[in-house]
C-alpha cells in the first residue's frame, strides 16, 4: 500500500493530526495497537484556549460534550487559607481560564470524524514489525505482513514510544521522584466551576471540576512522603477533607485510584530520517498545570500550519526541520517552567515560605500580571 503519511497511535494526538493532515489533502494510514483500550480509559483533561481554537478550526469543538468552562482557578500554598490564595477569575479580569474535558468524549468525536474521512484509513490491532527509515521515504511491515510505503511517519504512540525504541533515540529526563494518584470525588458544597490547586510540601494537589458537585483529582506525592495506607481508597477522602479544612462538605470517592510514576522528558530529536515525533512520544511534563495534552496539540498546530503555509515544499527534504527547531524549544522551555514551579513550591524553608506568600499576595493584587499569566497558559506556555 502507498500513502502520503503513516501515523502510529490513535490517541487524541494521533487522531487530531490525522484530521489536520487530511484537511491539507494528505492521505493518512493510522496504525493502532488497541483502540478498545483507549475507550476504556477516561482521563480528565484541562484544555487551553489555544487548543480550543484549534479544535474549532477542525470543526470539532462544538461536538465535544460535557465541556466544563472554568469560572475560576484558585491556587493555595500549604493550606486552604483565603489570605494566602492566588485567584484568577473570569468575572473580574480574564476572558478564558480553561476548559475541563473527558478524554472519552473527545476520543469518540475524533474517531467518528476519522471513520467518515475518505483520506484516512485506520488499521486497528496491529503493530509495526519492521521499518526502513530513509531520508525521503519510509517503508513499514506490520505484524500481519502488510507493507506500507509513505513519505513520512508520525510517531504518536505515547510516552513509551516503540518507534523511538526501534530507532534507538534517547530522552533528556527529569525525574520528579514522585507519583500521581488520579481519581474522582463527589462533594456536597458546590464548586461553581472553580478549579483549585494546593501546593503541599509533599507535592501539588489539583481539583478539576467535572460538574458542580464533582472533581477529578490529581494528587502528586514525592516518594519520600508516600505512605500506601494514608493514600489508600479507604483514607483518601479524609486526606482531601483535611487539606481543604472541610471546604467542600461531605466527600465520596467515585472511582478507582489510578497511580502513575511521574517523569518529564524531551526526546533527543523530533525528526529522524522520515520519522517525526509528536505529543507524548516527543515530550512529557509534570501534570501540575494540566499541560501534557495541550503541548501535544501545539505540536499538531505547528505541523498543520507548516503544511498549510508551505504546500509546495511538502515533499522536499528537511521539510520538518523548522517544526523540530521550534517545538523542541517550546516544549523544553515548558518542561523547565513547570520543573521550577514544582521545585520552588516543594522546598520547606521559613524564609522562602514568606517570600512565596508575599509574591503570591502581590501578584494577586495585580490584574495586569494575572492576565499575562493566564494568556501565557492559554498559549500552552509558549513564548512565541
Ligand atoms: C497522571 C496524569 C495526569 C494528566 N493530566 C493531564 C491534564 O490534566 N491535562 C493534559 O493536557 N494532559 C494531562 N496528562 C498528559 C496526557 O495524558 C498526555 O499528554 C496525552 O494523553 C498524550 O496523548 P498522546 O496521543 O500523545 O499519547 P497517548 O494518549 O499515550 O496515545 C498513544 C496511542 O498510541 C497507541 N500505541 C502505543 N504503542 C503503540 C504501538 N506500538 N503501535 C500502535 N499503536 C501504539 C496507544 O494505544 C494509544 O492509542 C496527564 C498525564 C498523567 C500521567
Amino acid at each position: 500500500m502507498k500513502t502520503d503519511t503513516i501515523i502510529v497511535g490513535a490517541g487524541i494526538i494521533g487522531m487530531s493530526l490525522a484530521i489536520a493532515l487530511s484537511k491539507n489533502n494528505k492521505k493518512v494510514v493510522i496504525i493502532e495497537k488497541n483502540l478498545k483500550n483507549n475507550l476504556k480509559i477516561n482521563r480528565i483533561y484541562s484544555l487551553s484556549e489555544k487548543s480550543k481554537v484549534f479544535f474549532e478550526e477542525l470543526d470539532l469543538w462544538n461536538y465535544f460534550t460535557n465541556i466544563n468552562e472554568l469560572s475560576e482557578m484558585n491556587i493555595y500554598y500549604r493550606n486552604f487559607n483565603n489570605e494566602k490564595k492566588l485567584s484568577f477569575s473570569k468575572k473580574t479580569n480574564i476572558d478564558n481560564i480553561g476548559y475541563i474535558a473527558q478524554s472519552k468524549n473527545i476520543f469518540l468525536v475524533l474517531l467518528d470524524k476519522i471513520k467518515r474521512d475518505k483520506n484516512i484509513s485506520l488499521i486497528d490491532e496491529q503493530k509495526i514489525e519492521n521499518l526502513n527509515n530513509q531520508k525521503n521515504n519510509i517503508a513499514v511491515k506490520l505484524q500481519n505482513n502488510q507493507l506500507i510505503n509513505a513519505k513520512y511517519l508520525f510517531s504518536c504512540d505515547g510516552a513509551k514510544s516503540s518507534i523511538k525504541r526501534k530507532l534507538e533515540i534517547s530522552n533528556d529526563y527529569d525525574n520528579y521522584d514522585s507519583i500521581a494518584i488520579v481519581f474522582n470525588i463527589e462533594h456536597e458544597i458546590a464548586n461553581s466551576s472553580s478549579a483549585f490547586q494546593i501546593f503541599l510540601e509533599s507535592g501539588p494537589v489539583a481539583f478539576l471540576p467535572l460538574s458542580d458537585n464533582s472533581f477529578s483529582m490529581v494528587v502528586s506525592i514525592k516518594n519520600r512522603f508516600y505512605e500506601k495506607n494514608y493514600y489508600s481508597e479507604k483514607n483518601i477522602c479524609s486526606f482531601i477533607d483535611k487539606i481543604t479544612n472541610n471546604k467542600f462538605g461531605k466527600i465520596k470517592l467515585k472511582s478507582d485510584l489510578a497511580t502513575f510514576d511521574l517523569v518529564g522528558f524531551d526526546t533527543e530529536s523530533y525528526v529522524n530520517g522520515s520519522v517525526i515525533f509528536v505529543g507524548d512520544s516527543a515530550h512529557a511534563v509534570h501534570p501540575l498545570a494540566g499541560m501534557g495534552l495541550n503541548l501535544g496539540i501545539s505540536d499538531v498546530i505547528e505541523i498543520h500550519s507548516s503544511i498549510k503555509n508551505n504546500k509546495k515544499n511538502f515533499n522536499k527534504q528537511n521539510f520538518f526541520s523548522s517544526y523540530e527547531r521550534k517545538q523542541k524549544i517550546v516544549n523544553k522551555k515548558a518542561r523547565q517552567q513547570l520543573k521550577i514551579i514544582e521545585k520552588v513550591y516543594s522546598i520547606e524553608n521559613k524564609f522562602l515560605a514568606k517570600l512565596i506568600e508575599n509574591t503570591m499576595n502581590n501578584i494577586n493584587k495585580s490584574e495586569f500580571i494575572k492576565k499575562k499569566i493566564v494568556q501565557h497558559a492559554n498559549n500552552n506556555l509558549s513564548f512565541f
